[in-house]
């Protein structure tokens, strides 16, 4: 607290992004990243740009960008909103969508973000419980809320929840806006974007930082009908006209016309997964079902923080929150198979089981 800050800033607790080390190599398991590299028509694309070009300010609306995500989603461009990550998407959601008079629900485990970004525009919220096995149980969800938020598949569990449910949710909630944040969708769940010409009120939001390898070109983008789209372009034009960059805008482009390098990443995410998930089940740790690029784990002997700790000793970085009901848990995403047998071995010696 300094005497120089704004009332505004009091009781936000800002969002602690994972650690991005600078001093020495890890084996990073801990922020969700796409082990393999971005499509090869991104990298041409980028070494074909002219620096010239950069003189100018970008197109403030990404039309070209727009119609790409359109083409792949059978949808139009004017449902379709990029920005500058999926977090800036979801926070002009957040202000586009939600009043603080309502009570906006979420999981009481999920994205941790969606708290701060409540605290950040003033919005009450009631945190639902997973169930014992961390489901979302959309069925304890009341009509009447300000909104409802969820990801799926969630995180930082990894389970998916089926769409029919999604579907039950919608046909009871029609006076407030439902957001679906697919941030793991392409490893192994369902979109939602089926539903969004049957349901005015359903805001997806999807990012290229997972699945498409370019979380540090930072574009993301919300998908629903033209009127909830134009509520997040007003929300967008009170912040910031031109949230994404020229480059970022030619390379996003290119990154979601490579259908074919994408669901070849992904794939070998999803296989790496699978194999990685029965190994640590048979060293004795509870992994929950996941279809997402990451695992949550919990040992019976050994201590989340002592596993964290074990871990990053030995040059491997993974993910702990010490949040109620999942400070036992650690969520590992999934890399090379490489280095998740590097990962499994420096595990086996920390539980005791080489
Ligand atoms: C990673 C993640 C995001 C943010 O993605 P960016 O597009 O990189 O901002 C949003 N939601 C969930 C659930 C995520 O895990």
């Amino acid at each position: 607290m300094s005497r120089y800050w704004s009332r505004r800033l009091v009781g936000i607790t800002a969002y602690q992004a994972g650690e991005q080390p600078q001093d020495r190599r890890y084996i990073k398991l801990n922020t969700n990243e796409n082990p393999y590299p971005p499509s090869p028509r991104v990298m041409e694309r980028l070494r074909s740009m002219d620096p010239e070009s950069l003189r100018r300010y970008p197109d403030p609306d990404a039309r070209l960008l727009k119609e790409a995500i359109a083409a792949r989603c059978g949808l139009t461009p004017d449902m379709i909103f990029p920005g500058n990550g999926s977090d800036e998407v979801l926070a002009h959601a957040f202000m586009a969508f939600f009043d603080p008079e309502k009570t906006l629900c979420f999981p009481d485990i999920s994205y941790s973000f969606y708290p701060v970004y409540c605290a950040r525009f003033g919005l009450k919220y009631a945190q639902m419980p997973l169930t014992e096995d961390f489901r979302i149980d959309l069925d304890a969800y009341p009509d009447e809320c300000g909104g409802v938020i969820f990801a799926n598949p969630n995180a930082p569990t990894g389970r998916f929840l089926e769409i029919e449910k999604i579907r039950g949710l919608l046909g009871r909630i029609r006076d407030a806006v439902v957001i679906v944040d697919e941030a793991y969708v392409d490893f192994g769940g369902a979109s939602c974007i089926p539903l969004i010409r049957e349901f005015p009120n359903l805001l997806v939001v999807q990012t290229l930082s997972k699945a498409r390898s370019l979380a540090g070109l930072r574009v993301g983008f919300a998908l629903g009908q033209a009127d909830l789209i134009k509520g997040l372009d007003i929300a967008k034009n009170s912040f910031n006209s031109y949230p994404l960059g020229s480059l970022a805008i030619a390379l996003a482009i290119e990154a979601i016309n490579d259908e074919g390098h994408y669901l070849d990443c992904t794939r070998k995410v999803a296989a790496t997964r699978d194999w990685v998930a029965p190994r640590l089940s048979d060293l004795g740790f509870e992994v929950i079902p996941s279809a997402a690029n990451f695992l949550m784990i919990r040992h019976p002997d050994v201590s989340a923080v002592n596993l964290y700790k074990g871990l990053r000793d030995r040059g491997i970085l993974v993910r702990h929150f010490n949040l109620p009901r999942i400070a036992d848990y650690l969520r590992v995403s999934i890399g090379t198979d490489a280095e998740m047998r590097q990962f499994l071995d420096r595990i086996s010696e920390i539980v005791g089981k080489e």
